[in-house]
């Protein structure tokens, strides 16, 4: 609790988030993963954070265009991997189809999807993977019709769910994550009875996320309550080496044999495009903007969509980068310091605190979260979260709402 206290106060006084107009290009010194934000939705789920406007043709037929023209204004050509996320890919595939067939040749790794289950019918799945998707998330959230409503999930019941797993299991992807939600409210039997029956269909990775109260979601007004949701994670975990899986990052569950991994939240560097996008390069936390007028008109000028910076100096940059790869289950020290500088004596002193308060344990040129660590991560992360990308995200999301509303009264 002292060490998270620590970390939490620490990260507040050394990343400092800045408006940003006129970002040059993104210089990586390495190999990195590509991400596309695609955000259209059929509809509003009230739990959801993410950036997203309700589907429009128009629009959706424009943004493929732009997608290109932000690729062609960065530097970077290759990539070891593509994430799909949103908003809903898995809605329009022409779209789809359009942004891969441009962008497909950059990528030598795998081409991953977040699939809604209601898109998840024989005749989509087949056209997704003739696209060269070969690893996808299925958003699940719950496989129970209460929790669903409660989450105010409308496109989705529990019997889609199924019969979405069915399809995808069927449909020969190279690697299936299942996204599943939790929380103490959402009921802990609940919860396990979702993991169990995700495990029934033997995906390769199941990712259980806390249900986060994100700034103007249904959820924002209540509160969290870290000793059941720690409960919860550590009944997950047993529930998971009884059924041939192993806790593999803060958040997810892998089939002991598997030898994939979905990591789109988990990549060490990474360019984004798309509206509300992020990138990390080792040196720049960046976020493009939610306004997709203004994502339009910016790249019809020629101009970076980026709206938001945490820049970073060696410790900073090499605290974020350690904390990313403990979540993702290990941190490599070696790596480490040939990214950051041999003797850094910072981040040296704060993980020999972690080594000697249990939270962190040797193994060979790595260090890797002890259970007692593993909580401590589940807290800070969610701390984290509401301090930066929270605070990014909501500032973001009224700069676009000021945004619509200015150009619909000038429309008038
Ligand atoms: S949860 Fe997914 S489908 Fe629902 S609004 Fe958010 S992005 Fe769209």
């Amino acid at each position: 609790m002292l060490y998270k206290k620590a970390i939490l106060g620490l990260a507040k006084r050394i990343f400092k988030i800045t408006s940003s107009e006129g970002c040059v290009p993104l210089e990586f010194n390495g190999p990195a993963g590509l991400y596309i934000h695609i955000p259209f939705c059929a509809d509003n789920c009230g739990f959801c954070p993410y950036n997203k406007i309700i589907y429009d043709r128009d629009l959706a037929a424009r943004y493929p265009d732009a997608v290109e023209m932000e690729f062609q204004l960065q530097k970077l050509r290759s990539f070891e991997s593509l994430y799909i996320g949103g908003g809903t890919p898995s809605l329009d595939l022409e779209l789809l189809e359009t942004v891969l067939s441009r962008l497909r040749e950059s990528i030598s790794g795998e081409i991953a999807l977040e699939l809604h289950p209601a898109d998840a019918t024989p005749g989509n799945l087949d056209r997704i993977k003739h696209m060269g998707v070969n690893f996808v998330s299925v958003g699940i959230q719950s496989f129970e019709d209460n929790t669903l409503r409660s989450m105010d999930r409308k496109r989705q019941d529990s019997e889609i769910s199924k019969k979405a797993m069915r399809e995808v299991m069927n449909c020969g992807f190279d690697f299936v994550d299942v996204d599943l939600i939790f929380d103490f409210q959402l009921n802990r039997e609940k919860t396990l009875a979702d993991f169990q029956t995700a495990m029934d269909y033997a995906p390769g990775q199941i990712s259980v996320y806390p249900m986060m109260r994100f700034t103007g979601t249904s959820y924002s007004g209540t509160r969290h309550n870290p000793r059941l949701e720690l409960e919860i994670l550590e009944a997950l975990k047993n529930k998971a080496a009884e059924s041939g899986y192993t806790r593999d990052t803060l958040w997810t569950f892998r089939k002991k044999e598997a030898t994939h991994r979905y990591s789109s939240v988990s990549r060490e560097f990474f360019l984004g495009l798309g509206t509300s996008a992020s990138s990390f390069n080792g040196r720049e936390f960046r976020t493009n903007t939610f306004s997709l007028g203004e994502y339009f008109a910016s790249l019809e000028m020629g101009r970076l969509p980026a709206k938001r910076v945490i820049s970073m100096k060696r410790l900073t940059a090499s605290l974020y980068y350690s904390f990313w790869s403990l979540y993702g289950g290990s941190l490599n020290l070696a790596k480490t310091d040939r990214l950051f500088g041999r003797y850094n004596p910072g981040l040296k002193t704060i993980l020999a605190f972690a080594v000697l308060f249990g939270y962190l344990k040797k193994k060979d040129n790595r260090l890797v979260p002890t259970d007692k660590g593993f909580s401590e991560l589940h807290e800070i992360e969610e701390g984290l979260t509401y301090e930066f990308i929270d605070r990014i995200w909501s500032e973001l999301r009224e700069d676009a709402s000021r945004d619509s509303q200015s150009a619909s009264s000038s429309a008038r």
